[in-house]
This record gives C-alpha cells, sequence and structure tokens, in this order.
C-alpha cells in the first residue's frame, strides 16, 4: 500500500520545483476521456526532475505508471492506485531541436507536432505521423504506425531512465521493435528523449501526403467522438493473408453495438467510441462482447491494442 504522503513529501524534497497534483482526475489525460482519479500524478519538465522522480519511487519500492497523451489508454472508473508519472508539456527547451541534421524530441512532446517541425524543415520520413494523437514516447513504446509507415523506420537512438534512474541509450536495433510493441513495452523504463534521422525532401511533397493521410482519417474515422483508434490488434495472418480486426468486426454485424455510452463506430468497425458519458466499465463490457461475438463466428481471438491502468486486481476481465 502507498503512503502517499511520504510519497509526496521525498518527491518535494528531491525537486522543490516539480509539479505534483492530487487526485488528479484521469479522464483529463485519456483521449476516451473516461477514468477516475490517481492519488498522485508528478509532472517532470526536465531531465534532472524526472531523474529525481524514478529515484525516488524506486527507493520507496514504487513503480510508477508513465503516461503519454493517454490517446491508446483506458483507465478504470475506479481510479489507479499507481504513481502516475507524465512528461510535461512545459519543457526547459523546445519540443524539437535539431542536432546534426537528425531531430531531437522530449518523450512528452506531441508526434503530430514533430511531424510538423520535419515539415518546416523539408524532412521526410514522418508524414505518417502527424494525425498520430500521441506522444513521442508513446509511440515509440507502442512502435506506433499507420499508412505504411512505423516509428522503427524513422528512430535512430533513444534515452530512457532506468528504474533507479540511470540514463541509458539505446540504438533502434536495441529499441527492439515489432508490430506495436518495443523493449519498453517489456521493461520499465521512461522514455526521455528520442532522436529521428529523416531525409532530405521537397516540402511540397511531404505536405501533399500528409493532406491526403489527414483526409484518409477524417473520411474513414469517427474523429468526432472520443477514442483510442483501433481498439484491437491486427490479428495474426491467416493462410498467409492478412487479416484486420476491423473487417471481422464489421463481417459479424456488431457496427453500431451499443453499452451504456460506448459504441462500435458506425464509420469504421475498429473504433469503440465513446458516444457521450460512457464508463470504462462500459468499454470493457462493449470489447468483451466483440471479442466473443468474433471468436464464435470466426474462431479468431481479438487482442486489445489499448492498455488498461486501474486498480491493483483490477483489468481486462476477458
Ligand atoms: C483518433 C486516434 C487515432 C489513432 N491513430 C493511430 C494510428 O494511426 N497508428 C497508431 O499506431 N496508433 C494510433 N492511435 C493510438 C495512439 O495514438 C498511439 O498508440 C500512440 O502511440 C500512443 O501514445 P500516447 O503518448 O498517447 O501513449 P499513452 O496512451 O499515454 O500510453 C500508451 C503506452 O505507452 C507507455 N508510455 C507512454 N509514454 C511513455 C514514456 N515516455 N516512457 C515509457 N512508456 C511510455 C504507457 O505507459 C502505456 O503503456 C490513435 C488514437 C486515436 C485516439
Amino acid at each position: 500500500m502507498t503512503n502517499w504522503n511520504v510519497l509526496y513529501d521525498c518527491l518535494r524534497a528531491a525537486a522543490p520545483e516539480l509539479e505534483l497534483r492530487r487526485d488528479e482526475p484521469m479522464n483529463r489525460h485519456t483521449s476516451f476521456k473516461v477514468g477516475g482519479p490517481a492519488a498522485l500524478m508528478a509532472l517532470p519538465c526536465s531531465e534532472g526532475e524526472a531523474k529525481a522522480v524514478v529515484k525516488t519511487a524506486n527507493e520507496l519500492g514504487i513503480q510508477p505508471f508513465f503516461l503519454g497523451n493517454g490517446s491508446n489508454l483506458l483507465v478504470s472508473d475506479r481510479g489507479t492506485d499507481r504513481f502516475v508519472v507524465k512528461l510535461s508539456g512545459r519543457l526547459e527547451w523546445g519540443d524539437v531541436r535539431e542536432v546534426n541534421r537528425e531531430l531531437v524530441n522530449w518523450g512528452g512532446g506531441s508526434l503530430s507536432r514533430l511531424a510538423a517541425a520535419a515539415l518546416d524543415r523539408g524532412l521526410s520520413g514522418l508524414e505518417f505521423a502527424q494525425g498520430i494523437p500521441g506522444s513521442v514516447g508513446g509511440g515509440v513504446y507502442m512502435n506506433a504506425g499507420a499508412y505504411g509507415g512505423e516509428i522503427r523506420q524513422v528512430v535512430s537512438s533513444v534515452t530512457a531512465l532506468d528504474v533507479d534512474g540511470t540514463v541509458r541509450d539505446f540504438t533502434a536495433q536495441e529499441c527492439g521493435f515489432g508490430y506495436r510493441k518495443s523493449v519498453f513495452s517489456e521493461n520499465r523504463m521512461l522514455i526521455l528523449k528520442v532522436r529521428f534521422a529523416l531525409t532530405q525532401g521537397d516540402r511540397a511533397e511531404i505536405k501533399a501526403k500528409m493532406d491526403d493521410f489527414a483526409a484518409r482519417r477524417r473520411e474513414k474515422q469517427p474523429l468526432e467522438y472520443p477514442s483510442a483508434g483501433s481498439t484491437f490488434k491486427r490479428p495474426a495472418p491467416v493462410d498467409g493473408q492478412p487479416v484486420y480486426a476491423a473487417n471481422l468486426i464489421q463481417q459479424c454485424g456488431l457496427k453500431g453495438l451499443t453499452v451504456g455510452g460506448a459504441q462500435v463506430s458506425e464509420k469504421h468497425a475498429g473504433f469503440v467510441i465513446n458516444r457521450g458519458g460512457a464508463a470504462c466499465d462500459d468499454i470493457v463490457k462493449l470489447m468483451a462482447q466483440v471479442r466473443e461475438r468474433v471468436f464464435q463466428e470466426t474462431g479468431i481471438t481479438l487482442e486489445p491494442e489499448v492498455r488498461y491502468l486501474g486498480r491493483e486486481g483490477e483489468g481486462w476481465n476477458f
């Protein structure tokens, strides 16, 4: 059981300027707009503060949860008993820097803003990332991707903090990127800084590509409702043919299926949306029903792409 007062006092002593919030409503930090409170949230805005936070938590035997932009996250209605650490947007240095023709971005920076910074400089490679509403750290953790592009294609190295606050550098190869995963999905490190190797391109061509991807998103995705993007991962290929979760869900006639305020989008079956006032429990129940129906009709088990954060003993109940 975490003693929140002790943790608070130790963090204050280790980093006097650190932003700390008690009983922070997590629905303010998730793109689904659901989630109860986190007893304590720290928002480090520099490498020094991030180190102090990780080191202090480790000394007290506390395993923090590292939050990005919450765009791939479902938080329990009952909140979480994890200590939440979110790299602040209020930085000691700007979001994006250019060093030796590489772009360097703080883990808490926005992927979309990074893509815009690349466009400004006529650098190609991040066109796919423009409409992904996550942070740079979350993008690396998930190896986010779209329209044939993936984070792994453009990362040159990552600086992370180990559980005891030690700085560690990872080459792209050491990041162990796979489909919607990386080495960081399997360890407990905080992604602090990411370097991107891009190629000089034609600004007009980069812009045209980004505009095309944005138009496709607007046409196909229910961007007018809160969601976490694709709810389920792409299943393994069958007989060498790719299988898409959205197609399976649509084939099973599940578009529009509703539990409370949660609904399988009519526009894109791969998205569960918050139609208004959805509870986390509604979304989890709906996901369970979708999984069951898809399994009954196709024999394929859908695995969530969305991450779950709750209280001890809680988790996906399927
Ligand atoms: C409308 C919409 C469209 C989307 N489209 C796409 C898409 O095209 N492609 C795609 O891949 N995804 C897409 N997503 C999902 C989501 O944006 C990505 O998965 C994104 O990479 C998540 O980043 P985040 O910062 O929001 O991470 P969060 O949701 O905050 O966290 C996700 C995981 O990353 C970990 N994490 C986050 N930051 C750090 C850090 N600094 N250090 C260590 N661990 C960290 C968290 O602990 C958590 O386990 C979409 C989501 C929405 C809402």
